[in-house]
């Protein structure tokens, strides 16, 4: 289960396309990021050849989709999107690879999710642009290879650590996403609402940007339903003031926290006297899927340094003990 907040679903295509920063001008913030990127994709331009294979990686909603479909869009070729669950079969990736022209960017989202056959045959495909399709089966089985054109695989992932070390070594580009600072968000905010045409005043803005666990979608996410909650009120600019009574009623606290961040803490602090706990049962106290807690919620509270990760499992810091209100002497463990 993903958090709703950052469910792709829940934001529809047509905004998508129409909010997404298409060049690497328009994509604000992660400048060391684009920085090195744009260098590359000038170097391999002048060089006429295709990109060198980029990993993108980091928490869901920072812009790594958005960052592919830029690569596609500054080198001038074609983007094809696929996720990793979705190449089951040997044929899946084939039917993909041989569609691409010279230069094209595939771009793989999940890529962690990659069935194990099907990266066995990317190796070579990522290295010597050669495809080596068994077809038929028993006697009968034989091995043909495939041409490629050259391509730029472009694969995206909140969890680079499970990817396996060989198709790790076959990206020349490895680029991590962070999360944004208050004023990048609030820019992103005010970008949204000017191409939707919302009226937004700068501490709205601000206000939406620091409650926004530092993604770019969950502003984009909050500014749409904040206007919602100004268009009944027949207010046409969002303030401080109506973004505050929106996330409030949205169950979006003064840090952004949602109910599931809380009820993270309040699991560690209250039921293990502040932890160690482990993650599989921090999960089934919580009632949620332990990989959605580890690639969704945990690294923003570790971030701002509500909860640490320990060889022995999770530890709640002072910080979420005060935020909680539970003095940490009374829950100490022992
Ligand atoms: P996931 O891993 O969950 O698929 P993602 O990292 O691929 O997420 P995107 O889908 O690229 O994230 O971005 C989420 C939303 O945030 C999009 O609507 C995009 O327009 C917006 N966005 C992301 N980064 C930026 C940015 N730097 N500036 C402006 N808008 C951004």
């Amino acid at each position: 289960m993903q958090n709703p907040l950052l469910d792709a679903s829940n934001n529809d295509e047509a905004f998508e396309q129409t909010v997404r920063p298409k060049s690497i001008e328009e994509f604000i913030g992660q400048q060391k990021v684009l920085r090195n990127l744009s260098v590359f994709i000038q170097a391999a331009k002048k060089r006429g050849e295709a990109l060198d294979h980029v990993i993108l990686s980091g928490p869901p909603g920072l812009g790594k989709t958005t960052l592919a479909h830029i690569i596609a869009h500054e080198m001038g070729v074609q983007i094809k999107p696929t996720t990793g669950p979705v190449l089951e079969k040997p044929g899946d990736l084939a039917g993909m690879l041989t569609n691409l022209d010279e230069g094209d960017v595939i771009f793989i989202d999940e890529i962690h999710r990659l069935n194990p056959v099907i990266e066995e045959y990317l190796y070579s495909a990522m290295e010597d642009y050669k495809l080596d399709i068994v077809i038929d089966s028993g006697p009968n089985a034989r091995s043909i290879q495939i041409d490629l054109n050259h391509f730029t695989l472009v694969g995206a992932t909140t969890r680079k650590g499970l990817l396996t070390a060989p198709l790790r070594a076959r990206f020349g580009i490895d680029m991590r996403l962070d999360y944004y600072d208050v004023e990048l968000l609030q820019r992103i905010a005010l970008r949204t609402a000017a191409i939707l045409n919302m009226g937004i005043t700068e501490t709205g803005a601000h206000e939406i940007a620091r409650r926004s666990r530092g993604t770019p979608r969950i502003v984009n996410k909050l500014l749409r339903r904040t206007r919602d909650f100004a268009q009944v009120e027949d207010m046409d600019t969002i303030t401080d003031a109506i973004a505050d009574k929106a996330l409030n009623a949205l169950d979006v606290d003064q840090n952004g926290f949602d109910e599931m961040d809380i009820r993270i803490l309040r699991a560690i602090i209250e039921n293990y006297s502040g932890g160690p706990v482990g993650l599989g049962t921090l999960g089934v106290a919580v009632g949620e899927d332990k990989g959605t807690i580890e690639e969704v919620y945990e690294p923003y509270l570790i971030k701002e340094g509500f909860l640490q990760r320990t060889p022995k499992g999770r530890i709640a810091t002072r910080k979420a003990f005060q935020y909680l209100g539970v003095d940490p002497e009374q829950e100490a463990p022992g």
